[in-house]
C-alpha cells in the first residue's frame, strides 16, 4: 500500500494558493485596466487641448507674419518716389521699385493694382500672366481689411499675400506682395510650441477629393500624404466651429492631428486649397504615465510573490496538521491504536479536531481490544476460543509449508508433524441438569485449569472450542507422542475434581488428529480430531486416533460402505455369541449376539471398526436384520432341556427410528417360528435419547410383542431415573467401564451396587458386562447381580463353537475359582 495520500488533481494548499493568486491578479488587472483607460483618456484630452492652443499660436504666427509683410508693403506704398512713379504712370520705375522693395523684405511676388484692383504691373522678372487669373480673388478680401494676410497657391507654391493702398493723395492703386510659405515658418512653429506642422495642398476641381500633397513638414518621415487624406476630407465646416482632433499613426507612433485650413475651402475656383496639420505625439504625453504604469507592474509582481508565499504559508498551516490526521487515520485503519495524535495543544479548530480525533482513537482502541477479547477468547475460562485456536493451527501449518525457510532445521522442520487433541467431558449434560449450570461452569473452569497446568512446549496452545469441548495444539508431537500425552491426560481425570467442597468424578473422551497424516489444513485437522473424539465416545475407548473409516464423508468410508454391502451379500459376516451366566445357578442361560466381519484380506474385523460407521450411514439397519435372521435361524438349536435360552441382539438408533421395524422382525420370527420372548433386545440410552418420542413408540411395539428389552451400557448415558420408569424395559446392563473398575475405584463399586439395588426396586433384572476376573464375578454375585458376562466366563466365540463350549461348562469350577483373591473395597452405609 502506498503511503502517499491518494489524491485526484490538486491538493488543498495548491488550490488555496492558486485561488488567492487568481483573485489578486483579477484585482490587479482591473486596476491596471482602469488606470490605463484613464491615462489614455487624459492623454487624448491633453493632446487635444494642446493642439487647440497650438492652433491659436499657429494662427498668431501667420498673422504676425502677415503684419510684418503688411508693414513692408505699406512702407513701399508710402514711398514718395514710388508714389510719383505710379502717379506719373512711369512703369519702368514702378517695376524696379516693386522689385527692390520685394527683394528687401523677401517677397517673391510684388505687383501694382489699380484702384479697381486690376493688375497694372508686376515686379521685374515676374510672370504677369500667372498672377492675372487670381489677383481679383486674392485682392478683394484683402482690400476690405488690408492689415491681414491672405494665403493662396501660385504656381503650386503657397503664398501669403498682403495689400497696401497707394495714396497720391487720393487712392491711386494698391501694392500686392506675396511671400512663399515654407519650412522656415514651420520650423519656427515647431521651435515655438514643440508641435509638428505639415503644410499641404489639395488640388481643386476634381470630383473626388484627391490625395493632398505635402508641401513642407517638420516630420522627416516620407509618404505621409495618403495618411492625411481622410483627415482632409473630414475637415469640413463644423457646427459651433469646433474642430475635432483625429488620431494618426505615423511610423509606428501615435499622434493627435489637428487640421487647420489656410485658404477658404475650394469654393468653386480652380485654386488648390492649402492646409496645415498640427501633430502632437502621444508618446511625449504618455511618457510620465509610463513610469507610473511600470511602477504598478512592479508592485503587482511583488504582490504576487508576497501573496503567493503568504497564502502558501497559511495553507501549510492548515494542511500539514490535516496530513498528519490523514496519516493517523491510516494507522487506525491498519489497526494501530497506540500512537497519540499530534497538534492536540493547538488552540485553533485544528487542535479541537486533533483532540476529538484522539478521543476517537482511544475509544476505538478500547473497543477493538474488547472485540478482540470477545472474538478470540473464551470469557468463562480465559482460554483462547475456537477462532483463535483455528488461527494458531493454521499458522503452525503455514509456517511448516513456507518454502525456503532461512535455516531449514535439521531433519526436515518443514514436515515436522504436529497434532491436535480434542477433549470432551463425558456426561456433562448430566452435571448441568443435576447440579445446575453455575456448578457446570465451575467444572469447566476446573477442567480448563487442569489442562493449562499440564505443562506444554512453546507453540502449544490450550483452547475451549465450545460447551464442554476443549482442544490442545501439540506443535511438536506426532501421533504417537500425542497419544502418550492424551493417555496421561485421561489418567489425570482419575483424580476427582473438588468444587465448592464437593468432589466430582468426571471422565473425558479424547480424539487425536495429526498433521500431515490425517489432514493438510487447519479446518480438516480440527474436524478430524473431533470425529476421532466422537468415535472415542461411542466406543468408550477414552482416547482415539483419527481413522478415515470414522468419517462417513471420507473416500475411505465410501469404499468401506461398498465393501460392507459386498460383505453382506457374499457371506463375509459371522455371528459370534458370548454367554451370560445366571449367577444364582451358575449356569449359562443367555448369550449376546455379536457381529464379526471375516474380511478376505484383512481377516477378522472387530465390530467397533465398522459398526459406528454403519450407524452413521444407516447401513446398520441391514446389519441388524442380518444378525436377527442369523439368531432366529440358530435359535432352536440353542434350546435345550426345555428351558428357554435367551439370545440378546444389539439395536441401534436407526432401528428405533424405523416405524416399520417391529413388523420386519415379525416376518423373520414367523419364518423361523421363534417366540419373541426367546430374544432380548439391547438398546443404549443414547439411542433412545436421540429421539425419545419415536424411540418410545418402537419400544412399546417391541414390548407388546413379548421381546425382552435391556438398557445397554447403563451409566454412560443421560437417562434420569424418573425417565427410566416410563420405559417398557426388563433389564439394565451395567456398562463394563464401571464393572471393570469396581475392583479399583470405590466410587464405581458404589455405582454398581446402587444400580443393582435401583434396578431391583424398579422390578428390573441386572446384567453386568465386562466381568474379567473372579473377584468381580463373586463381588457381583454377592451384590445380587442376576447375570454376568465377560472374558472371565468367555470371550465371544463363533456360533458354531457355542454348543461345544456349553457342554464343557463347569459351574463348580467358576464358583471355586478365587485366583484373583482380592476383596473389593465397599463403602460403608
Ligand atoms: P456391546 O453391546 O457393549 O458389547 C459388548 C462388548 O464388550 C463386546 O465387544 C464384547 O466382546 C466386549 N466384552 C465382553 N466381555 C468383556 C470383558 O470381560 N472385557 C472387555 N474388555 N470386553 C468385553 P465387541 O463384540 O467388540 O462389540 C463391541 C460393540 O459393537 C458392542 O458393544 C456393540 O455396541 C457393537 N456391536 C457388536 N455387534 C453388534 C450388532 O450385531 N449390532 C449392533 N447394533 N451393534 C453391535
Ligand atoms: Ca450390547
Ligand atoms: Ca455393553
Amino acid at each position: 500500500m502506498s503511503l502517499e495520500p491518494h489524491r485526484r488533481g490538486w491538493g488543498l494548499s495548491s488550490r488555496f494558493v492558486a485561488l488567492s493568486l487568481l483573485l489578486l491578479l483579477v484585482v490587479q488587472a482591473a486596476v491596471f485596466a482602469v488606470v490605463q483607460a484613464n491615462i489614455q483618456r487624459n492623454a487624448v484630452q491633453q493632446v487635444a487641448q494642446e493642439l487647440e492652443v497650438d492652433e491659436k499660436v499657429w494662427q498668431r504666427l501667420l498673422d504676425q507674419n502677415a503684419q510684418k509683410l503688411s508693414q513692408a508693403a505699406t512702407l513701399l506704398a508710402a514711398d514718395f518716389g514710388f508714389r510719383s512713379a505710379v502717379a506719373s504712370g512711369d512703369l519702368a520705375t514702378t517695376r524696379s521699385a516693386l522689385d527692390n522693395h520685394g527683394a528687401r523684405i523677401g517677397a517673391s511676388v510684388t505687383a501694382l493694382l489699380d484702384s479697381q484692383l486690376q493688375l497694372t504691373t508686376v515686379g521685374e522678372g515676374q510672370n504677369l500672366q500667372a498672377l492675372q487669373g487670381m489677383v481679383v480673388q486674392i485682392a478683394t478680401p484683402l482690400s476690405r481689411s488690408p492689415g491681414r494676410g491672405q494665403i493662396a497657391m501660385l504656381n503650386n507654391v503657397p503664398y501669403q499675400f498682403v495689400l497696401a493702398p497707394v495714396r497720391a493723395p487720393v487712392l491711386a492703386g494698391w501694392v500686392l506682395m506675396g511671400f512663399p510659405l515654407g519650412s522656415a515658418l514651420l520650423e519656427d512653429m515647431r521651435a515655438l510650441s514643440g508641435v509638428h506642422v505639415i503644410l499641404l495642398s489639395t488640388p481643386a476641381g476634381t470630383a473626388r477629393p484627391a490625395a493632398p500633397t505635402v508641401l513642407a513638414s517638420t516630420l522627416t518621415t516620407k509618404g505621409i500624404g495618403p495618411l492625411l487624406e481622410g483627415l482632409n476630407a473630414q475637415n469640413g465646416p463644423r457646427p459651433g466651429n469646433r474642430k475635432t482632433m483625429s488620431n494618426l499613426r505615423i511610423a509606428d507612433e501615435s499622434y493627435g492631428a489637428q487640421p487647420v485650413q489656410l485658404t477658404p475651402k475650394n469654393t468653386g475656383t480652380d485654386q488648390a486649397s492649402v492646409q496645415t496639420v498640427l501633430l502632437r505625439s502621444y508618446k511625449e504625453v504618455l511618457e510620465p504615465f509610463r513610469q507610473t504604469q511600470l511602477a504598478l507592474a512592479w508592485i503587482t509582481a511583488l504582490g504576487v510573490v508576497l501573496f503567493g508565499m503568504g497564502s502558501w504559508w497559511l495553507a501549510r498551516r492548515v494542511t500539514t496538521p490535516l496530513r498528519s490526521l490523514v496519516a493517523a487515520s491510516k494507522k487506525l485503519g491498519e489497526g494501530q491504536y497506540d500512537t497519540p495524535l499530534q497538534n492536540q495543544n493547538r488552540s485553533d479548530e485544528i487542535g479541537d479536531l486533533a483532540v476529538a480525533f484522539d478521543k476517537m482513537r482511544v475509544s476505538i482502541g478500547a473497543q477493538q481490544a474488547e472485540i478482540r477479547q470477545l472474538a478470540f477468547w473464551d470469557r468463562l475460562t480465559g482460554l483462547p476460543n475456537r477462532v483463535r485456536f483455528r488461527d494458531a493451527v493454521h499458522q503452525a501449518i503455514t509456517q511448516r509449508q513456507l518454502p525456503n525457510r532461512p535455516d531449514p532445521a535439521p531433519s526436515g522442520t518443514m514436515s515436522r508433524p504436529m497434532s491436535v487433541v480434542v477433549l470432551d467431558i463425558d456426561r456433562f449434560k448430566l452435571v448441568n441438569d443435576v447440579l445446575g449450570y453455575a456448578f457446570g461452569d465451575r467444572v469447566l473452569e476446573a477442567v480448563a485449569q487442569r489442562l493449562s497446568g499440564l505443562g506444554f512446549d512453546a507453540g502449544d496452545l490450550v483452547a475451549r472450542l465450545a460447551g464442554n469441548e476443549f482442544a490442545i495444539l501439540l506443535s511438536q508431537s506426532d501421533a504417537l507422542a500425542a497419544d502418550t500425552l492424551a493417555q496421561k491426560l485421561m489418567k489425570s481425570f482419575d483424580q476427582p475434581l473438588t468444587i465448592a467442597e464437593q468432589t466430582i468424578d468426571i471422565s473425558v473422551s479424547i480424539g487425536i488428529a495429526s498433521w500431515p497424516h490425517d489432514a493438510s489444513d487447519a479446518d480438516g485437522l480440527l474436524s478430524r480430531a473431533e470425529v476421532a473424539m466422537y468415535a472415542a465416545k461411542t466406543r468408550t475407548t477414552g482416547v482415539q486416533q483419527y481413522e478415515a473409516v470414522m468419517d462417513s464423508s471420507s473416500s475411505v468410508a465410501l469404499s468401506l460402505l461398498s465393501e460392507l454391502r459386498h460383505a453382506l451379500e457374499h457371506d463375509e459376516l459371522r455371528l459370534f455369541l458370548q454367554p451370560k451366566i445366571a449367577q444364582l445357578e451358575s449356569r449359562p442361560k443367555a448369550a449376546e449376539a455379536l457381529l464379526r466381519w471375516q474380511h478376505p484380506v484383512r481377516g477378522l474385523i472387530p465390530p467397533l471398526e465398522f459398526i459406528p460407521f454403519a450407524e452413521q450411514t444407516g447401513f446398520v439397519r441391514q446389519l441388524t436384520l442380518w444378525i436377527f435372521t442369523e439368531v432366529a435361524r440358530v435359535w432352536h438349536s440353542l434350546q435345550s432341556d426345555g428351558e428357554a435360552f435367551q439370545v440378546a441382539i444389539n439395536l441401534s438408533t436407526r432401528d428405533l427410528l424405523d416405524p416399520e421395524f417391529a413388523q420386519r422382525l415379525d416376518a423373520i420370527l414367523a419364518q423361523y417360528r421363534v417366540p419373541a420372548s426367546g430374544l432380548c433386545l439391547e438398546i443404549t440410552e443414547s439411542a433412545i435419547m436421540d429421539d425419545p418420542q419415536r424411540a418410545l413408540t418402537t419400544l412399546n411395539q417391541l414390548h407388546a410383542r413379548g421381546f425382552k428389552l435391556s438398557i445397554d451400557d447403563f451409566g454412560t448415558g443421560y437417562s434420569s431415573l424418573a425417565y427410566l420408569k416410563e420405559l417398557p424395559v426388563d433389564q439394565l446392563k451395567i456398562d463394563k467401564s464401571f464393572v471393570m473398575a469396581m475392583e479399583k475405584i470405590q466410587g464405581d463399586a458404589m455405582i454398581v451396587r446402587s444400580t443393582i439395588d435401583l434396578a431391583h426396586n424398579l422390578g428390573l433384572t441386572v446384567v453386568a458386562e465386562g466381568v474379567e476376573n473372579a473377584v468381580i464375578y463373586h463381588a457381583l454375585k454377592k451384590l445380587g447381580c442376576d447375570e454376568a458376562q465377560g472374558y472371565f466366563i468367555s470371550k465371544p466365540m463363533p456360533e458354531s463353537q457355542f454348543a461345544g463350549w456349553r457342554t464343557g461348562w463347569n459351574a463348580k469350577l467358576i464358583d471355586n475359582r478365587r485366583d484373583f483373591g482380592q476383596s473389593i473395597p465397599m463403602p460403608l452405609n
